[in-house]
């Protein structure tokens, strides 16, 4: 169980690029990064495209005037100087600036945690990469979904076997919000609608990322080979764009998988689910009921399974935060990804390439897996929907 009792040396100096008053994700960061006020303190930012606004609010977050910054270049530039200057920045904005700050930040030494979809290309992905192992940095990326319990329960299972070979993976990530036309669209709905802001796709990056990733994290033996993707904007004005997309895949097992995202869903705000299904018995999973997880045997009746509880896999108890009988939600999982990372960055400060060759975050490999997949999606979207050799 985690309960904030440090695992690193000393808190991290933390700081914001984006994720300001107006931005959605911002408070997700802030409740991940400081839950444990062991793993980071928040000591700088730029919180926002309108700097008056981003200094306002982060003197109400409790940030020092004099580290409240117009924007991430004077942020960058100013901590430089600082002996206590920033460690670890996280980049919260919209994602066509994610390659330019992530560079910009690990060229002045500073560890980066991202959002995703990470950038725009594999290519950007492999040169971060380079630039991250040339100076000796750590890249995470926020798949804050992954740190529910149960999923490293849905992992320990398969890893046990106890599903048998997976047959089956099916994967659901919609929602209602942008079932409507964009005519009074916020800022947040025109960048992701617009290729040049939000990159080759809208909801397969913008959500479809977090599924991919989640079922790299359960099935981590399981690779993809081929893909058939099908897009649509069903609002035109989104076109070249989707808002809509069904992929099919096959693994490197014989596995098929399904998968669909969208943001036309009317009406419907129930977000994710998984299902995992093996030739002895099957795993279910919805981040709508996160303390839930399914477990089907074939031939025996079906069991509910429980956070928190005695009869769970050691990886699952092991990053329980709030014990059974309460509510383990987001905020807990964004912790444990922030704590994973923290922990990422402190072996990378202390030189112990040990620790890192066996523990498990969400870093550049996963965020580049990511843009791979869209990569491919893409591919096969532009030519017919057809089925397209994974690369
Ligand atoms: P948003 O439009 O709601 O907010 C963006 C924020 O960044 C605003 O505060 C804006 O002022 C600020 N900003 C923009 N450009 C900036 C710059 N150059 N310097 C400083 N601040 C800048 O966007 P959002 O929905 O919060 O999404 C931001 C990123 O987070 C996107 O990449 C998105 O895909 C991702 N996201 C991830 C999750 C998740 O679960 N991991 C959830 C939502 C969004």
């Amino acid at each position: 169980m985690l309960n904030g009792e440090k695992l690193i040396q000393r808190p991290l100096r933390w700081g914001m690029i984006g994720g300001g008053r107006t931005g959605q994700v911002g408070y997700k960061h802030r409740t991940g990064a400081l839950r444990d006020n062991t793993a980071y303190q928040l000591v700088c930012g730029a919180f926002d495209l309108d700097a008056e606004r981003g200094r306002d609010f982060g003197q109400n977050l409790g940030v020092p005037s004099e580290r409240l910054y117009d924007d991430y270049k004077a942020l960058i530039a100013a901590e430089a100087q600082r002996e206590d200057g920033v460690e670890v920045l996280s980049i919260a904005t919209p994602n066509f600036t994610h390659f330019e700050i992530t560079k910009a930040c690990l060229e002045a030494g500073i560890h980066v945690i991202c959002e995703k979809p990470l950038f725009f290309t594999v290519a950007e992905c492999e040169e971060v990469a380079k630039l991250a192992q040339e100076k000796g940095l750590i890249v995470g990326v926020t798949y804050g979904f992954t740190g529910h319990p149960l999923v490293h329960q849905m992992a320990a299972m398969v890893k046990k076997g106890l599903l048998g070979e997976i047959r089956i993976v099916d994967m659901q990530y919609s929602h209602g919000f942008n079932a409507g036309d964009d005519t009074d669209a916020g800022e947040a709905v025109k960048w992701r609608t617009n290729p040049l802001t939000a990159g080759p796709t809208f909801v397969l990056g913008d959500i479809g990322t977090h599924l991919y990733y989640l079922s790299e994290v359960v099935m981590p033996e399981l690779k993809i080979e081929k893909l058939l993707c099908d897009r649509k904007a069903f609002i035109p004005s989104r076109a070249p764009l989707e808002d809509h997309a069904t992929v099919l895949m096959h693994y490197n097992n014989g596995a098929r998988g399904r998968l669909w995202v969208s943001s036309v869903n009317a009406g419907n705000m129930g977000s994710q689910r998984y299902r995992f299904v093996g030739s002895k018995a099957s795993i279910e999973w919805s981040d709508a009921h996160p303390d839930q997880l399914i477990y089907e045997v074939q031939g025996e009746p079906n069991q509910v399974l429980h956070h928190g509880m005695p009869y769970l896999e050691e990886e699952s108890l092991a990053v329980d935060r709030m014990g059974a009988l309460h509510t383990e939600g987001l905020g807990d999982s964004w912790a444990n990804i922030y704590l994973w990372i923290a922990q990422a960055i402190d072996a990378k400060q202390r030189g112990d390439e040990a620790f890192l060759a066996t523990h498990h975050y969400p870093g550049i490999e996963a965020g580049t897996e990511g843009v791979r997949w869209l990569e491919n999606c893409v591919r096969s979207a532009d030519a017919g929907a057809a089925w397209v050799d994974f690369e």
